[in-house]
């Protein structure tokens, strides 16, 4: 079969990573309970910060975001890794900017994630992600987003949600842990 994942809050735990640097930057000690309640995909209110000024906190800190030691979900790797021994095609679909595609998937690599290079898909909006899921006629495609998700609704790829404070409102299957994968498959 063919799964498709999202990357970033579905296979790695980006936000709380992003989070913990904020703290750093602004030197601050905001609690991660704090972090757990905020509702938006972004993370700035949780410091104070406008829209605006934590749009471009982001945009500054994004390398290091990236690219320093953000932790994959537990079980995201080994499950991946197993879908390949068992005969399964893997697809990353990720709207990281075009810039750190490369880097990108090369930092997947290195953190374990089986990834074939031409199975790669990046840099794209959104909600521009559809268009690939459908000519991939993938079986399974995980994301966190609302915005993405919310485009899927009709395809015949089977969508699963990767359980986030910030996507309760979307009604579809959910993903809690990678350790569940397996009793998906077998539905
Ligand atoms: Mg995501």
């Amino acid at each position: 079969m063919k799964f498709g994942f999202d990357i970033d809050d579905t296979l790695i735990n980006l936000r709380e990573h992003a989070f913990h640097l904020y703290n750093k930057k602004l030197n601050q000690n905001i609690g991660i309970e704090v972090f757990r309640s905020i509702n938006t995909v972004e993370i700035h209110e949780a410091f104070g910060l406008e829209k605006e000024v934590g749009n471009a906190m982001w945009v500054s800190l994004m390398e290091e975001i990236y690219f320093t030691d953000c932790p994959a979900f537990e079980g995201a790797i080994e499950t991946l890794q197993q879908l390949i021994k068992d005969g399964h095609e893997i697809f990353y679909i990720t709207s990281r900017p075009k810039k750190y595609c490369t880097q990108t998937r090369e930092w997947m690599k290195a953190q374990g994630f089986p990834v074939q290079d031409h199975h790669f898909y990046c840099g794209m909006q959104d909600d521009e992600k559809i268009a690939t899921i459908k000519e991939l006629e993938l079986d399974f495609y995980f994301d966190d987003k609302p915005a993405v998700l919310e485009t899927l609704l009709e395809v015949a790829t089977k969508v699963y949600i990767m359980d986030q404070s910030y996507n309760q409102h979307v009604d579809l299957p959910r993903m809690k842990q990678w350790s569940e994968l397996e009793k998906i498959i077998i539905k």
